[in-house]
Order: C-alpha cells, then sequence, then structure tokens
C-alpha cells in the first residue's frame, strides 16, 4: 500500500469535506480519550456506528490509528480498543534564533524523531544565505522522517518578528530584515516539496508547543514569552492561537517598562527588550560589550547564562539585584498581559527559564503589585520546560495541529 497523500488544497464542501472532517473528528476523540472502542466513538461523537467503523477502517489503513487488546465493553461483550498510531507521518518545524537553527520532528502520536540544533548567527547575513541553510537543514531533517518509514506532513519556519499568512517576514529587528520573503525562497530551494510549507512568528509557536506538549498542555488560555535576544509574545485564547488581523499580534518587546531605562534599538528608552530581554541582563551584569545584541554565538550566550546562573546561585550581590531589577520590569509587562487576557497560565520561555528560581520571586511581586485580579484568580506564573526548543517544537505542532483539524486534507490513495 502507498502512503497516503496528505494536501492543504482547499477542498469543496462536499461528501470529501465532510468525511475528511469526521476522520478528523475520529483521531481528535481517540488523541484524548484513548485507549477506546468504536462503540465509545460513535457514543461520544453522535456518528453513526456504522459510519465511525469505515472511518476507522480507513484510519487504520492510513496508519493513524491501531488496534491494541480486547477489553469488555459495557454490556460486557469483548471490543476492540483503538490508539494512535501516527508512526507514519511527522511534522517539522525549523527555528531561526538569533545564533542558532534548530530542527525538530515530531511523528502523530507524539515521538519525537530528531532534535538538532546547530550554531549559526543569522543576523548580519544576507537573507538568502540564511534560506539556502534552513533549505539544507529541510531536506536532511525531511530525509531522516522519510528513512523512519514515515511521510512529511508539512514544515514550518519559526521566525523572531513580524510574519504576514504569505510567509513575508515584513520586520525582524533581531535578524534586522524587512520584507523578506522566506516561504516562497525555501519551497523552491526544496524544489516544490509535496508538503505544505509555513513560516511563522515564534512566539506563537512557542504557545502552540506549550499548548500542545508542554507541562500546561491543554491550558486553553495560555500566555508564551520568548526569553533570547528580544522578547515575543504567543496567545492561545480558548485554546486558538491569537494572531490579530494581519498575523503581528504578541509584539510587546517595545512596550515602555521603565521610561528613564536604557536607549533601544527602536530609538526609545525603556522598551522591555531593551530592560528586560536576557541579552540586556547579560549587559548589565558586565562581561558582555554593550552592543552585543545579536553577535554572539550559540556557545557564547549558553555559556554567558550558565555562568550567571553559578554566579547568581552562589549569591552574588550583583547579579541577583540585576536579575531582580529585569524581573521586576519583565513582572510589569505580565501584569499588564495578565489585566489584559486573564489567561490561566503565563510561561517564561528561552533562557528566562534557566533564571526562573530568581527571576520568578521578583515577576510575580511586580505583577501582584499592579494585578486588578484577587489573589486568588490570579494566573499561575511559570517557567517554561522546553527551553530553546519552543519555537521550532511549536512548527512540528502546527503541522500535526492541522491534521488533526482536517485543515490538512487527505485525499484517497491510489
Ligand atoms: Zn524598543
Amino acid at each position: 500500500m502507498r502512503m497516503a497523500d496528505v494536501r492543504t488544497v482547499p477542498q469543496p464542501a462536499d461528501f470529501a469535506d465532510v468525511r475528511a472532517t469526521n476522520l478528523a473528528v475520529v483521531l481528535r476523540h481517540v488523541r484524548t480519550a484513548a485507549p477506546c472502542s468504536r462503540a465509545d466513538i460513535a457514543a461520544s461523537t453522535g456518528l453513526n456506528k456504522a459510519t465511525v467503523s469505515s472511518l476507522v477502517a480507513e484510519l487504520i489503513e492510513r496508519r493513524m490509528l491501531r488496534e491494541t487488546g480486547l477489553t469488555e465493553n459495557r454490556i460486557g461483550r469483548p471490543a476492540t480498543m483503538l490508539v494512535i498510531d501516527g508512526s507514519g507521518y511527522a511534522g517539522i518545524g525549523l527555528a531561526i534564533g538569533p545564533d542558532h537553527l534548530t530542527a525538530i520532528a515530531v511523528d502523530l502520536a507524539g515521538r519525537r524523531i530528531l532534535t538538532w540544533r546547530r550554531s549559526f548567527t543569522a543576523p548580519g547575513k544576507p537573507p538568502g544565505r540564511v534560506i539556502a541553510e534552513l533549505a539544507r537543514l529541510a531536506r536532511r531533517a525531511a530525509a531522516r522522517v522519510e528513512a523512519a518509514a514515515g511521510s512529511v506532513v508539512g514544515l514550518t519556519v519559526a521566525v523572531p518578528g513580524l510574519v504576514d499568512p504569505a510567509g513575508v517576514v515584513c520586520r525582524s529587528a533581531v535578524l534586522d530584515w524587512h520584507d523578506v520573503e522566506v516561504r516562497a525562497p525555501l519551497e523552491r530551494a526544496l524544489g516544490g516539496p509535496d508538503y505544505p510549507v509555513g513560516v511563522d512568528n515564534d512566539a506563537t509557536l512557542g504557545a502552540l508547543a506549550e499548548y500542545r506538549y508542554g507541562a500546561h498542555a491543554g491550558a486553553s488560555d495560555l500566555v508564551y514569552l520568548t526569553g533570547e535576544a528580544a522578547v515575543g509574545v504567543g496567545l492561545i485564547s480558548g485554546g486558538v492561537p491569537v494572531r490579530g488581523a494581519r498575523g503581528f499580534a504578541g509584539e510587546l518587546g517595545h512596550l515602555c517598562v521603565d521610561p528613564s531605562g536604557p536607549r533601544c534599538s527602536c530609538g526609545h528608552t525603556g522598551c522591555l527588550d531593551a530592560a528586560a530581554g536576557v541579552d540586556a541582563l547579560l549587559r548589565r551584569t558586565g562581561d558582555a560589550p554593550p552592543d552585543a545584541r545579536g553577535a554572539r554565538d550559540l556557545l557564547a550566550r549558553d555559556v554567558e547564562v550558565a555562568d550567571l546562573v553559578r554566579r547568581a546561585a552562589a549569591g552574588e550581590e550583583r547579579v541577583r539585584s540585576a536579575i531582580d531589577e529585569v524581573g521586576i520590569r519583565l513582572g510589569y509587562a505580565v501584569a499588564l498581559l495578565a489585566n489584559l487576557l486573564d489567561p490561566q497560565v503565563i510561561l517564561l520561555g528561552g533562557q528566562y527559564a534557566a533564571l526562573g528560581r530568581w527571576l520568578l520571586p521578583a515577576v510575580q511581586r511586580a505583577h501582584r503589585s499592579l494585578s486588578v485580579a484577587p489573589d486568588t484568580h490570579r494566573p499561575l506564573i511559570a517557567t517554561s520546560n522546553l527551553g530553546y526548543e519552543a519555537g521550532a517544537l511549536g512548527g512540528a505542532a502546527v503541522v500535526l495541529d492541522a491534521v488533526d483539524s482536517a485543515r490538512v486534507a487527505f485525499a484517497r490513495s491510489a
């Protein structure tokens, strides 16, 4: 049997469309309720038993579900239980960081197929070179997925900046890009792949990674803050990512949190990026050159943050107070987000997570002082456990979400 084709071509609202939607309904139900029987699916989804049997048969043929053992059903008869298979399909996420490229592939059952991270300083390089490097990484990742007997269902690139729905990076302060097409040249460099290629904001993808795989997965109202060279915000509201009218929502890095604070790359003073970004913290604690933004390589930044953690743990006053001040500025932004959006959880990602032990108390203090909600009704503020992987993992997650929700339609295998 040939692997089923997966396409993103919009389908007419006809029988095939209804069937694709129903396939997704069954798939989503099994994902949340597995192991479950065909009768369970019919009872929970309202689809009739014959339809469920036919849908399940197709999903088994496509290696998206598999049968596992028998159990007694409610009236004492044996029923075959179903679980997600998904080993034949994987989503790939790539991320462009200030100092690294990351690739992650995950199959539909949630198994990690690969995690690669390599040092690469994108800021200052011509976009064409960055895209050529992404294409190289994507080809290697796709080859690895296919060698693991799977097909690639899609690939999404996480970019720190404003990305429009056509895959154009309208602006990225971190990369110093303006109106750079990424999706079209990447598709060309990949020779017109038979899977969809997407480009999205890194913070939005980080939030989607948290929603699908994080410690607070499934929290319907979730805010994720990136913590690398700049601060970006990814929002999930009612279980759906908030992108805004143009896809630009969540750009909080230039919110003023300290009017007498340091000058920002945007020309204003006291922006969140400049006052509370990880690079700002590294500058304040002394070792990094004052104009180091975006100029570190991967190892240098990791080593600097690890050194900061060591100095904080040793009780170095200068480091503790710098982290505390950064935490207070970050707390102002967190309070604004909490008052505006009323989320269940606000997660600090990237390198903020490593500093959480000293950073979180200050963030919480500032948040408490500005929160409108009473003590018992405030969001949980925590560090992310996804680290530098969040953006790329979100790139894979958004592809798999599209399968789950039938936005990627399944064409009949030949
Ligand atoms: Zn600014």
